[in-house]
Order: C-alpha cells, then structure tokens, then sequence
C-alpha cells in the first residue's frame, strides 16, 4: 500500500489518512519539514488515495489505473507545478487557478501540488491566495515547503498544517538496505551521517562510492605529522562546497569514535569498526576528541552561513594538529 511507502513519517500519515476515512478532506494543506523527509511523495500518495479506483479507505491502491497515472504524471486530474528557474512565476499560477475552475474529469478530487512553495513570486503567492480564499468544488492544493516561515502569512493561515519530521538513524538505515542501496554496516554509517534526510544520505552514499572516507583517513594520517605550511596545503581539494560538507560529517563521526573509544574501549560502540587499529592509533594522538567535535560543529554552522570556506578549513585544520598530544 503505497502510505507504507512514506517511511517515519506517522503522525503526518495518521493525519492525512484520518481526513480521508472521516470525510473531511480540506481544500489546502501545507507539508513542510526538512528536504529529503517524504513531504513529496507523501504528497503524490494523498493525490492517489482521494482519487483511487479501489476505495481502500483511506488509502491508494497504487495499482489501478488512477494510482499507476498519478504515479507516472499522467492523471489529468492531478497537476504538479515544475520549479525549473529560482521562482514559480505568476503565469505558472495563473494557469493553476485557471485549471482549478473545472471540475475533475476522472478521479474525485482535482488536485494542485505546488513543490517548494517558498519559491513563488510575491504576485504568485497573492494569486494563489485568492483561490485558497475561495476554493472551487473538489478542488485541493497540496503546498511543501522545508519551511512554513518562508511563506506569506496569509498563505499559511489558509492551509492546514503537516508537519515532517527529520527522519531517525534506524528507518534511514532500514531504507538504504531494504533498496540494495548499501549493506547493512554501510548504511549504518550513511544514516548515521545524513542528519534525518534521506535525500542527504543518497547523496553521501554517491560521494562514499567515490571513496571518500578512505581519503578522510588518509588526510587524518597525514596531519598525525604535518605542521605550518604543510597543514596549509592538505586543505587542496576540500574547499569546494560540496566537498567540505561531506569532509565535516566525515570528520566528526571520526572523533565520535575516538571518544568512544578512549571512554568505553567497546569496539561494538564504534561506527567505523572494520578500521579498529587506526581508531586505537589516533585515539592516542588526539586525547580531547570531544573538544574538536565542539569546533566541527561550529565550523558546520559557519560554513552554512556561507562563511570563507578555504579559511574555515585552514583554521579547522591548524587547531586540529594544536590538539595533538606533544
Ligand atoms: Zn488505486
């Protein structure tokens, strides 16, 4: 059943399917939460279960001809607005409310979803607006967002609110796994790196294919060592934006291990465990790994403030070695 498909998510699937069973299904929602929860998806199953040929109450089919359409972008009955530029423009809108002025042709419900609303113009969002004001008949509008603060007030007051949570390490984990995406101990540290997005985990997994954590270790290697200049120059290669958000994670959950280990010496705790030996060496290298997760963590928060990122990582990197045992 296609709700089994939206993984850790059941507040808002008990929502939304409870509309359904208790008939009182709303004319605008809002699902917002971060990127890579489901809110999409979640979005496309709601279309299908108000417009499934089955009936199951509260649910798709994700067999009949309405659900197999809906899935593949070919019910007429249920349009999804592109963002293909940085904004839904007014004409984009404009056809929307236009289309919502006819009445379904084949399914129950005519059904708008409109994919990162914090997108639309100003002018969209006050089109918009008038039609949340008035809905037409069976006419519905599902609106996603990572955050209800980003759009109009008016706007949000009109919809009701679904909210998406990040999702936890296990179901993140389960998911890689149950997809042949990774083995288990892989997924394990993927989950465990994408901080509740699956999106973010898909994306770590693409870059861990190109081997990333052996060139993390191997950085960290280097810095057992390396001083001044030398330091300076390990920094090529990781300051592009992509690079150095995978680097962050990558590093902390290195000196999460180190902790662990000096705290526990249980090598069943430790998320890299088929590289014990090294875990052990550094381990003795870096006494105080809790005190470089702490500067981690607030490099992570400068660099999504889009601070100087070849900088923020020379600075990382020099404490880094200033916190070698000497
Ligand atoms: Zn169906």
């Amino acid at each position: 059943m296609p709700w089994a498909d939206i993984i850790g998510q059941p507040i808002a699937v008990r929502q939304l399917q409870n509309a359904l069973k208790q008939n009182r299904v709303g004319h605008a929602y809002l699902f917002f939460g971060p990127p890579g929860v489901g809110k999409r998806t979640a979005a496309r199953v709601w279309a299908q279960a108000l417009n499934c040929q089955q009936g199951v109450a509260g649910d798709a089919c994700g067999e009949c001809r309405s659900c197999r359409n809906i899935l593949t972008g070919n019910h007429p009955d249920v349009w999804e607005v592109p963002l293909t530029g940085a904004h839904i423009r007014i004409s984009q809108i404009r056809e929307v409310t236009r289309q919502a002025q006819f009445p379904p042709t084949e399914g129950c419900w005519k059904v708008f979803l409109i994919h990162n609303a914090e997108a639309m113009t100003l002018e969209a969002a006050n089109n918009l607006l008038k039609t949340l004001e008035e809905p037409p008949g069976e006419t519905l509008f599902v609106l996603t967002t990572p955050s209800i603060f980003n759009l109009l007030p008016t706007i949000q007051s009109r919809c009701q609110q679904v909210r998406f949570q990040p999702l936890a390490v296990r179901d993140i984990a389960e998911f890689l796994v149950r997809q042949n995406l990774a083995g288990p101990a892989q997924a394990e540290l993927i989950a465990n790196l994408a901080e509740g997005s699956l999106l973010t985990a898909q994306e770590l997994l693409t870059m861990e294919r190109g081997a990333v954590r052996e060139e993390v270790i191997d950085l960290l290697t280097k810095l057992k060592t390396a001083a001044g200049p030398q330091v300076l120059i390990l920094t090529e290669g990781w300051t592009e934006g992509p690079r150095l958000k995978i680097l962050l994670p990558w590093l902390a959950l290195w000196f999460r291990d180190l902790l662990v280990w000096q705290n526990t010496g249980d090598v069943k705790l430790l998320i890299n465990q088929d590289r014990l030996e090294l875990i052990k060496e550094q381990a003795q290298i870096w006494p105080r790994p809790e005190r470089f997760l702490r500067i981690i963590q607030e490099a992570k928060r400068k660099m999504e403030r889009n601070a100087n990122n070849q900088l923020l990582l020379e600075v990382l990197l020099l404490e880094l070695t200033s916190m070698r045992r000497t």
